[in-house]
């Protein structure tokens, strides 16, 4: 009955919050330490942001706004935060007073930055042995909204096909993302288990398509629609997948009851 899975990665097959704060402060703080290094070399003053020397706290709340601006400006770049982050930067650094090819420069520099640091996750420490087995059985596919390098991520090897939905301008819940990995997979939706954290961006437009969905949730306090089922964890995958694939037809999780 099923053919493939897709999985969404943060807080899916890794939890993710300390990764994004870790990355969000440490990137800035390599910049603005790399780029003073270099202005002190060239005996150049500091850069101002408004009135005040450019620092950690102020730089990062306006490159934040700077970023809400752009993704209201430019609407099909909503999701592409890589895009966004780099925009930013470089409009930051000009109004700094850096001329554009610095601003340019530095902004990579920094995003480069970002990147190494936002590769720095831990996968579940079942992720790997449970993807290895189910790549036996099931053609898998990563989707995910997040920016992390998706060839360059610890799981990478388990997934012929990755979709950044942001980067393609379709981040999730638009099915575009879903229907990229399916036409990749080669399968149908009614084929497909699609396995995530949100509610909203995972499992409603995989449910819409009449994929299978698996909702990794503590939570237990909404019904879920047919085809949906909720797991506490990815560890709980290869029970529920067992359960159907024995019993496709049955109404509900026997044992937990539905979940
Ligand atoms: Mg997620």
């Amino acid at each position: 009955m099923l053919h493939a899975i897709t999985f969404d990665l943060d807080d899916t097959l890794w939890d993710n919050a300390g990764v994004m704060e870790r990355t969000e402060h440490g990137h800035y703080r390599w910049l603005l330490a790399a780029l003073g290094a270099w202005q002190s070399a060239r005996s150049e003053p500091p850069l101002a942001l408004g009135e005040a020397a450019l620092n950690q706290a102020d730089g990062l709340a306006d490159y934040l706004v700077r970023r809400q601006r752009l993704a209201v400006e430019v609407p099909e770049r909503r999701g592409d935060f890589t895009w966004l982050r780099l925009r930013a930067l470089e409009e930051q650094l000009e109004a700094c007073g850096l001329d554009r090819s610095a601003a340019v420069e530095w902004a990579a520099a920094a995003m480069n930055e970002f990147h190494h640091l936002r590769l720095q996750v831990t996968p579940h420490p079942e992720a790997d042995a449970l993807l290895a087995a189910l790549a036996g059985r099931y053609r898998l596919a990563a989707i995910t909204n997040g920016n992390i390098q998706l060839a360059c991520q610890p799981l990478a090897h388990h997934f012929p096909v990755a979709i950044a939905a942001g980067e393609i301008l379709a981040p999730k819940p638009d099915p575009r993302a879903f229907l990229t990995a399916l036409d990749r997979l080669q399968t149908r939706p009614e084929h497909a288990m699609h396995v995530g954290d949100s509610w909203a961006e995972d499992i409603v437009p995989a449910a819409e398509l009449g994929m299978h969905a698996a909702w990794v949730s503590e939570r237990a306090d909404r019904p879920l629609p047919p085809g949906v089922q909720r797991i506490a964890h990815i560890r709980e995958l290869p029970e529920l997948l067992a359960w159907l694939e024995a019993s496709p037809r049955r109404p509900a999780r026997r044992g937990a009851g539905p979940r």
